[in-house]
């Protein structure tokens, strides 16, 4: 039988200005109207498994006040089960301030209102049926004990646990330690390597190797690697498409990822799908209104 996917992160409202130029510490830039749209990773994250066919749980905490109805609205229309998101009476829901540059140069601020309010009883309690087969998907929004604590319960109950270790943070002792598959970008991988710099293949060889799980690292338009903790490697391009937006490419992968393995699939087709969604995702504008549906994609080439 197919798994599920959890999603335990972040619910946001995106608060979204385009200005002619970014300003600078002190300046005022008059800019467009604002507009708001629903994000935060996890909540991107699933609508894009969800997207891809999935059936998926969002685990995580909103305010009571209209962002929680937008986010949630976004989610239930896509089809995902929100019986695991807390409604706070007396948070706000999390925030993401966005100034966007012509150009596509931007600046955000995250305010994490009810993303940062978990009790230690939370994760456990939300975890309580997920089985083997199902797929717990992760990011750094909300506290990183929180993650921790989600991955180990779920490990304990055979399920797999991908980390989609964004935005991009510093390395959190022992979180590695129930993942099954990493997934970072460039600078990500840099972050949970502990190195500034270097190959960012070479270091997600090493990291696969040393901390026994798999990672795979999206390259921007030239795809994604895949290092095994066995150390097979494999390198999967992107299509060539004319990018206009990139923003929600890493939720559309992370999603995508999940789902392919909720279904069974094996790592490197995984991956590919991921690639091909996340590619038409950059070809369409905004976070969860680009994320493609899985009609929409090209057969996968094994
Ligand atoms: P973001 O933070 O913008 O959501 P990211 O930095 O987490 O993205 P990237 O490595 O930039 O992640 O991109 C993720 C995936 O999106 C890539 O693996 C690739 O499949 C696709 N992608 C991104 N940019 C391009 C591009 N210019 N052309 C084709 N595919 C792209």
């Amino acid at each position: 039988m197919m798994g599920g996917v959890i999603v335990l992160g972040s619910l946001n409202i995106d608060l979204v200005t385009e200005v002619p130029r970014l300003p600078r510490p002190g300046e005022t830039v008059a800019g467009g109207d604002l507009r708001r749209h629903p994000g935060g990773k996890g909540a991107n994250q699933a609508v894009a498994a969800a997207r891809a066919g999935a059936r998926v749980r969002m685990v995580g905490a909103c305010g009571a006040d209209d962002g929680g109805e937008l986010v949630l609205g976004a989610l239930v229309e896509e089809g995902v089960d929100v019986a695991g998101v807390r409604r706070l009476p007396d948070v706000p829901t999390g925030t993401a301030t966005i100034l966007v540059e012509q150009g596509g140069e931007n600046m955000i601020a995250i305010g994490p209102g009810a993303n940062a309010h978990w009790d230690d009883g939370d994760a456990p309690a939300a975890l309580h049926g997920v089985t083997d087969g199902d797929v717990l998907l992760l990011q750094l929004e909300v506290p990183a004990a929180v993650t921790l604590a989600a991955a180990r319960v779920a490990r304990r109950r055979g399920a797999t646990v991908v980390l989609n270790a964004a935005p991009l943070h510093t390395a959190v002792p022992g979180l590695l330690d129930d993942v099954d598959v990493l997934v970072v970008n460039e600078h990500e991988v840099r972050a949970a390597s502990g190195v500034e710099d270097g190959d960012p293949t070479v270091l997600a060889r090493d990291l696969a190797a040393g901390a026994s799980l798999d990672v795979v690292v999206t390259l921007g338009a030239r795809g994604a690697v895949l290092c095994g903790a066995d150390g097979r490697e494999e390198h999967v391009t992107a299509p060539a498409v004319e990018a206009r937006d990139t923003v929600g490419a890493g939720d559309t992968f992370a999603g995508y990822l999940a789902a392919a393995l909720a279904e069974g699939r094996d790592h490197s087709y995984a991956v590919r799908r991921a690639v091909t969604a996340a590619s038409l995702a950059v070809t369409r504008l905004g976070a969860q209104t680009a994320i493609p549906r899985v009609e929409d994609l090209p057969p996968i080439t094994h």
